[in-house]
């Protein structure tokens, strides 16, 4: 018997199966076609990268409600008027540096470019001090650098580490073991040590020097903006934290009016002598290092399409709507994959819902249809959900949430029929079963658990929205498709989007999505995995 005669016997049999089956019948409104034609807009360039809280990501979020109110769906948020809304605002808290600098003289230098700081000070208008060089600045029962020496209302200057003789022993240890004056901590014990004597600030020369240490300054820098990143509470600084700027011996020798040559004499003089400095070397500095807090408003979509005879219960079907914006150099990040992908599922499922709905075929139990933000910042619009559901989290019966399904991994560069699905057994050994099911019945893709392993380093698991629900103890499935060159990249963009890849993996979750919504029992939560 001919083999592919026996696949075309079975493929006409199901499809006659499929023809008695409403879902399969809504699921065809789901097409690449369409997937595409959202997808355009979404990812295109006005939108600007989709920016939590940028009127790039505010133009999304109105395209998709504009959507879901063109289908029926109704609003499930409230209005600071009370009136209903599909936008759920929140605030994100930002705080960040303004302008800081070093000026010797006339001359400015330039923060995280010429120089780096540790820890946070605020110094909101330009300050001068006189300022003197303190050794190492160490103070310690077997050696100090601060004997006879008045500091108060002084900026000291200091080298960075601990005085070392040639034997290769440490002076203050006596061994050749380093102390707490050495070390990428160290700064904060000479800070404390200063500003506890009146110091006005602390500079340290650093033992990095020329390409090495514009290394170290450009790495602080992406840490800098990393420690700027929005957060969901407002953040509360100490104004006057111990701070401690890191400047090169060059930058040193103009503050203290000499050259490096003779300022890093200064230093093996004491490592050769084991004793403290000498003779004083002064000069002048004033500093501006300010910082800024901001408010960041954005809003979650929430469309709600109410179900029939088991209403309160309800499915959440989630993607994020924003993306990371435009890079430093001017190009946008269009974010097609990320997440337009699953930004634009949720609209073909929203249709299909909707038109079976239309037809008296609608969901027995409630969906909600939920575009969160904030999500490329710290998952924070599905936090603040979590914290403020429009619905009883208890009431809430699963999340499926979609992020990232566009595209092609490298491990599967040669069968694209796949998805990686994540967390479906965690929580509800049913809910596994049914996606399952829904894949054997419908899509017939590989669903690869690759990432559902808890030893599995990514731990995709715990990095995108759904984990928000999962640690609430609602049962979730995030679908992926994995990353690739252009995440998060400006080359992330539509040309890129396997649409017809994509539109059976939007069709496993709405088949998923409708046996959960229209089974008679609710699924249960019956485990607790890693
Ligand atoms: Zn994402």
């Amino acid at each position: 018997m001919n083999k592919n005669l026996l696949a075309g016997m079975f493929l006409s049999i199901t499809t006659l199966a499929f023809a008695q089956d409403d879902a399969a019948k809504y699921a065809e409104s789901i097409t690449p076609a369409d997937l595409k034609k959202h997808l355009i807009i979404i990812a295109s360039d006005s939108l600007e990268g989709r920016d939590t809280g940028s009127p790039g990501q505010k133009k999304a979020a109105e395209y998709v409600s504009g959507f879901y109110k063109q289908y029926g769906l109704t609003p499930a948020a409230t209005a600071s008027d009370g009136s209903k809304s599909y936008l759920q605002k929140y605030n994100l808290y930002k705080r960040s540096w303004g302008e800081v600098y070093v000026k010797v003289g006339s001359k400015k230098y330039e923060f995280n470019k010429d120089f780096y700081l540790n820890g946070l000070l605020n110094v909101p208008q330009e300050s001068s001090s006189e300022a003197v060089l303190v050794g190492y600045g160490i103070d310690d029962p077997s050696y100090t650098d601060y004997n006879n020496l008045d500091v108060k209302g002084k900026a000291v200057v200091m080298f960075e580490g601990e005085p070392r003789s040639a034997d290769g022993k440490y002076l203050v240890s006596g061994t050749s073991e380093k102390t707490k004056w050495s070390g990428p901590v160290s700064w904060q014990a000479k800070a404390r040590v200063a500003l506890d004597r009146g110091a006005t600030y602390v500079f340290i020369i650093t033992e990095k020097t020329g390409e090495d240490l514009d290394k170290e300054i450009r790495q602080r820098a992406v840490m800098a903006r990393r420690f700027s990143a929005p957060t969901l509470k407002p953040v509360v600084e100490t104004p006057n934290s111990v701070a401690a700027f890191a400047v090169s011996p060059g930058i040193a020798a103009q503050i203290l009016n000499t050259s490096p040559n003779k300022l890093l004499k200064e230093r093996a003089s004491i490592d050769k002598s084991g004793k403290p400095l000498s003779k004083q070397m002064t000069g002048n500095v004033a500093v501006k290092a300010e910082r800024k807090s901001e408010t960041v408003e954005t809003e979650n979509v929430a469309a709600f399409m109410e179900g029939s005879d088991k209403k309160d219960e309800v499915l959440v079907i989630s993607a994020h709507l924003d993306h990371i914006g435009i890079s430093e150099n001017g190009e946008i990040n269009n974010g097609a994959d990320d997440d337009g992908s699953g930004t634009v599922s949720l609209l073909e499922i929203a249709e299909a819902f909707s038109k079976a709905k239309a037809e008296g075929k609608g969901p027995r139990r409630s969906i909600l249809f939920l575009n969160v933000t904030g999500e490329e910042k710290g998952l924070f619009g599905s936090e603040y959900y979590s914290e403020n559901p429009l619905l009883p989290l208890k009431n809430t019966i699963a999340d499926l949430n979609i992020d990232m399904i566009g595209r092609v991994d490298q491990a599967h560069a040669n069968d694209p029929k796949y998805v990686y699905l994540i967390g479906s057994d965690k929580l509800s050994s049913k809910l596994h079963a049914i996606s399952e099911e829904a894949n054997k019945k419908y899509i017939n893709y590989q669903l690869d658990y690759t990432f559902n392993d808890p030893k599995d380093p990514n731990r995709f698991y715990y990095r995108s929205d759904h984990y928000n629900f999962a640690k609430m103890g609602v049962p979730v499935i995030f679908y992926f498709t994995g990353v690739h060159e252009d995440y998060h990249k400006p080359g992330d963009d539509v040309e890129k989007i396997l649409f017809d890849k994509q539109a059976p993996i939007v069709k496993l979750v709405f088949h998923t999505a409708w046996e959960l919504v229209n089974r008679e029992e609710r699924i249960e939560v019956d485990s607790n995995k890693e």
